[in-house]
């Protein structure tokens, strides 16, 4: 059988730095020291996304989120494995549930890219991620708490997982009845746009569920006329679609780039929602902004964008009820 071009792109993807170095034209001694990292979170990057970065450029926004480097072995205080208390709201394998009439399924650990601050580096997808014989369970705890109204699939990537299961998935989740919106938070949209495939722009605009599609952006150079193409394609649909992005340092942390980050997202149809403070997970500590310098650049965004351009700056605390305003 044929695997769809996405997937052939998926298994080309770069995952060792030398290989990556070479196509970026840049010397191995601009990045030193990286293969301990490499070795506990491996390199992952797609071939369109290293297209999106700047030929012989070290400071690359775009390579700085994925490339392994040696300040992610630095052990820095109040970094930890677990940083959002994934592990202890847990309700059961695969299952998330700390917001009131909203879960998060975890539908599988994989990535099309591994972005190098993130929270569930540490995770132990292992046991975590829904498989085939916990998902009956999964939809009868939903079915037996009449208050959730939305499912969100989530992961690692739900777009890892191919469209004949996506499709089946979300069949079995819309013959929910208490259920009214189907939410996907997805990067592979940015990092693979070819992920948008007829099939599944077809399972969800043919599903009684109306859907939401957070994408991942974080940076103004991932918005290419691929990405765009993709957009539009999503919006006739019907998808509703939406942004999510991580305040990193050297990466997003200084107006100018958010507010292009901002401007052109809209302009592809899509609506800041959320901008993140950093998840203090370990080895994650060199991309945090400096508290002080948080709420003068809040400041610049609520002054320099309408209002429905600016992102909610937010901060997930352990145990709270929902994301925490800054
Ligand atoms: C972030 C998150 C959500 C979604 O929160 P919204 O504010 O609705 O976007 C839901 N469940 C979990 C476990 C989350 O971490
Ligand atoms: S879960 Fe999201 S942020 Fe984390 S590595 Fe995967 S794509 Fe990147």
């Amino acid at each position: 059988m044929q695997l769809p071009a996405w997937q052939t792109a998926l298994a080309e993807a770069f995952n060792d730095p030398q290989s990556l170095f070479s196509y970026l034209q840049l010397s191995p001694e601009s990045h030193p020291d990286g293969q301990l990292a490499q070795r506990q979170f491996s390199l992952k990057v797609p071939r369109y996304y290293a297209d999106l970065m700047g030929k012989g450029d070290p400071d690359d926004p775009l390579l700085r989120q994925v490339l392994p480097c040696r300040e992610e072995m630095i052990d820095t205080p109040g970094f930890i494995a677990d940083p959002v208390g994934d592990l202890q709201a847990k309700q059961q394998a695969g299952l998330l549930h700390k917001y009131q009439g909203r879960v998060l399924i975890l539908t599988t650990g994989a990535c099309g890219v591994h972005c190098r601050y993130c929270f569930r580096r540490h995770y132990p997808y292992q046991n975590g991620t829904a498989t085939p014989g916990q998902w009956q369970s999964i939809l009868d705890t939903i079915r037996s708490q009449t208050s959730i109204r939305e499912v969100i699939l989530s992961g690692g990537d739900p777009l890892m997982i191919n469209d004949q299961r996506l499709a089946k998935m979300v069949g079995e989740l819309q013959a929910l009845t208490q259920l009214k919106r189907l939410r996907l938070h997805s990067r592979l949209p940015v990092v693979l746009p070819q992920r948008i495939t007829p099939e599944l722009l077809e399972l969800l605009s043919n599903s009684r569920l109306q859907s939401v599609m957070v994408l991942h952006a974080n940076h103004p150079k991932e918005l290419s006329p691929a990405l765009a193409a993709a957009c539009e394609k999503m919006r006739s649909a019907g998808i509703t679609l939406l942004n999510q992005s991580v305040l990193l340092k050297g990466v997003n942390d200084d107006a100018e780039t958010l507010i292009r980050l901002s401007e052109g997202l809209f302009e592809i149809g899509v609506m800041p929602y959320y901008l993140h403070l950093l998840d203090r997970v370990s080895g994650a500590g060199h991309f945090e902004v400096e508290p002080h310098r948080i709420e003068p650049l809040k400041q610049q965004l609520l002054h320099q964008l309408p209002g429905y351009l600016v992102p909610r700056m937010v901060r997930e605390i352990a145990g709270e009820a929902s994301k925490t305003p800054v």
